[in-house]
């Protein structure tokens, strides 16, 4: 019987093997050697790993980031998974397995900023050339070359969550002869499911909410099985390992990934709502807004938000957003998104988007909405709007979850 997804991350990767009783969550297994029986168990062993995947050596993986493997398997909806000791070194493994020093990669103009400078700079030192359609993949079909072999997708896109149509883009791709490759960290294989929607390889950066906490770095690579072989190749060749402390961490916080993410999602839409009524605020980025440009497809293709969103301030002075996220109590200041906690950062998105002109948009915050109490943090926003001079909210209330949603 196929259980839903809630069902599935409380009961995959169980993989206790002791006698007598099982721990609930798999041990942590340290190993870099790994000892056989005989000579030829070894020699065995190692012909048959490039193929299933066997406990032969430390850098090969190991038993606690297997059962990790599986549970990130289950969730996207793939055939296998590989883990990567960054969300930015499973995207550069991605690229790197997929594409040949003559070929060319596709990538989104909303595409993570520093997936961007390893394209317009490792891989064109390697001789990968990569160019950058619009967010929303409407021009993509103009932008492709006879060497074009991959289309990278994220969606929604980092910082101004712009959202395109994954499937017309995995058809577009697929009949070209192209693989697409989808950074899924935004959806976290449970908002959004990439491999459903067409792409051949979904990543994520398990930093973020699988890992839950902002304390562990993680990448995850899922791909179909035609996919897996190159990707496999790709991670032994470079040793790519994670530690099992590490593993069993991720592990542990995807056990509540379901309760934390629907959380987020009340905090983000009712900070969303509140910021769109703000006088002080000129556009709130988030496809789960109706009227957001994304709107639809997103609601045709996720099955919820998240914690993120993003927003302008309009004519204000130009230091006004930085003296309003250093007025905030409650958001830290700090990289990544994902934790337990609110954070805030000014990102300016006219050196991230070489394809829409952002010129006269200038800066953004971008918050997340972390697990504390909605009224607080909107209470925080507020008192940062009065900080720079804005105008006295009379209201500070959270809206009901019910109407939040
Ligand atoms: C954070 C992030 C990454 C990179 O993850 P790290 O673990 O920080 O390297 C990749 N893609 C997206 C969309 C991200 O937000």
């Amino acid at each position: 019987m196929k259980h839903s997804t809630l069902t599935r991350l409380a009961h995959a990767g169980r993989t206790g093997t002791v006698d007598g009783g099982q721990p609930v969550n798999p041990p942590v297994v340290r190993a870099s050697t790994v000892l056989f029986d005989s000579v030829a168990q070894m020699r065995e062993m190692r012909s048959r790993r490039g193929n299933e995947r066997l406990f032969t050596y430390g850098a090969r993986g190991n038993p606690t980031a297997f059962a990790l493997e599986d549970m990130v398997t289950e969730l996207e909806g793939g055939y296998r998974t590989r883990l990567f000791p960054s969300g930015l070194a499973a995207a550069a493994m991605t690229l790197l397995a997929c594409l040949r020093p003559g070929q060319h990669v596709l990538l989104p103009d909303c595409v993570y900023e520093p997936v961007r400078k390893l394209a317009e700079g490792f891989l064109a030192q390697h001789g990968i050339a990569a160019s950058f359609y619009a967010s929303d993949g409407h021009d993509l079909q103009a932008r492709l070359r006879p060497e074009t072999r991959l289309v990278y997708v994220e969606a929604p896109g980092s910082l101004a969550y712009e959202m395109c149509d994954l499937p017309a883009i995995a058809g577009i791709a697929r009949r070209h002869g192209a693989l697409v490759a989808a950074d899924n960290t935004w959806g976290s294989g449970l908002l959004y499911r990439p491999l459903a929607l067409g792409a051949d390889i979904s990543l994520m950066a398990a930093t973020k909410y699988l890992s839950g906490h902002s304390d562990v770095m993680m990448g995850t690579v899922c791909t179909t099985e035609a996919a897996w072989p190159a990707l496999a190749a790709a991670a032994d060749a470079f040793g790519m390992a994670v530690s099992p402390d590490d593993a069993y961490l991720v592990q542990r916080g995807m056990r509540s990934l379901g309760a934390r993410l629907a959380q987020h999602e009340r905090g983000a839409l009712a900070v969303a709502h509140w910021l769109r009524a703000r006088p002080e605020v000129a556009e709130v980025f988030c496809p789960a807004l109706p009227g957001d440009p994304g709107h639809a497809l997103w609601r045709r293709d996720c099955r919820g938000t998240n914690g993120l969103l993003s927003f302008s301030l309009g004519d204000a002075a130009p230091d006004a957003a930085e003296r309003f996220v250093d007025s905030l109590a409650l958001f830290g200041i700090g990289a990544s998104w994902g934790g337990f906690e609110s954070l805030a950062v000014i990102a300016d998105l006219r050196g991230a988007r070489s394809v829409t002109d952002w010129s006269a948009r200038g800066q953004v915050i971008r918050l997340h909405i972390g697990l504390e109490d909605i009224d607080d943090l909107l209470a925080d926003l507020a008192q940062g709007f009065e900080a720079i001079g804005g105008k006295i909210s009379c209201h500070v209330s959270a809206m009901p979850p019910d109407s939040a949603r």
